[in-house]
């Protein structure tokens, strides 16, 4: 069996440590932040730390609490259950991460209510079974709070189950870190892209739905790294991306091509 190599992961705050101590107290964690903020980097990290399994549920405007608890199949003349990767993750004491947990169909938060208080109860209601979590389970959703359009908000009574820890994008500094250690960028190069995306981030004017993400700045310092002439690279990997506009798109390639 091949090894698996530690996750790279560059520490932005104080994170780790208040994930430790949530997962020693074994109480669910949500994590607040935009998309491409390091949220999944951080738990393949933690998880690789702990030695726990990480399994990652993407929920969208789909997902029931069928996906995530199981369902019966038919076999042949045969009907079995098969569990979801939730009630996995409950019985073998897995990180379970719902992704976007605001996404998802409100029987889902229905089917997270007792696993996230102190009964740690998963109840499978068409099997009529009742899960007691391992005591390795633990329970990390994801939300990207409601100062971007077309994201869901996620309800009062929902959010109080859950730690929060915010991820913002990280500083300038932490950033080119990680550009650096993810692809090994020229630094120079890496400081001009992360000048264009805050300059970007800071002008909302621009009407983006979302902004520059590391996740971004990562693809775009790769395609630069392999070649590509940097404004090309910034078209394919950021501009594009992120707008379909003609005029939003001129006037973000104008704006890169002044920096670099
Ligand atoms: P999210 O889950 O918040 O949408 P990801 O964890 O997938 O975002 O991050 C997107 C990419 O950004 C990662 O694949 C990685 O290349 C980079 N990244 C972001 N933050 C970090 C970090 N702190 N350390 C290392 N890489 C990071």
């Amino acid at each position: 069996m091949s090894e698996i190599k530690e996750p790279y992961y560059e520490t932005v705050g104080k994170e780790i440590e208040i994930f430790q101590v949530a997962a020693d107290l074994r109480l669910p964690l949500l994590l607040k932040g935009p998309t491409g903020s390091g949220k999944s980097r951080f738990l393949e990290y933690m998880a690789f730390r702990m030695k726990r399994r990480l399994i990652t549920i993407l929920c969208n405007d789909e997902t029931s609490s069928v996906d995530l608890v199981g369902r019966y199949l038919v076999k042949g003349s045969d009907t079995i259950w098969q569990d979801g990767p939730l009630t996995h993750g409950v019985r073998e004491g897995a990180i379970v991460y719902l992704d976007e947990v605001a996404e998802a169909r409100p029987d889902t938060l229905v089917a997270i209510h007792s696993l996230t208080d102190h009964r740690r109860i998963l109840y499978i209601d068409r099997k009529n079974e009742e899960v007691s979590a391992h005591p390795d389970f633990l329970l990390v959703a994801s939300f990207n709070p409601g100062y971007q359009r077309g994201f869901k908000e996620l309800k009062p009574s929902t959010r109080q189950r859950f730690l929060s820890m915010d991820f913002p994008y990280p500083s300038p500094k932490v950033e080119n870190k990680i550009l650096m250690g993810e692809t090994n960028i020229d630094e120079k190069i890496s400081k001009r892209l992360i000048e264009y995306a805050n300059m970007v981030r800071n002008k909302p004017e621009l009407g983006l739905a979302e902004t520059i993400s590391t996740r971004l700045l990562v693809s775009c310092a790769f395609l630069i790294r392999s070649g590509l002439p940097p404004r090309l690279a910034a078209r394919t990997s950021i501009i594009l991306p992120l707008t379909d506009d003609p005029d939003t798109i001129a006037s973000l390639q104008d704006s890169f091509n002044l920096i670099l």
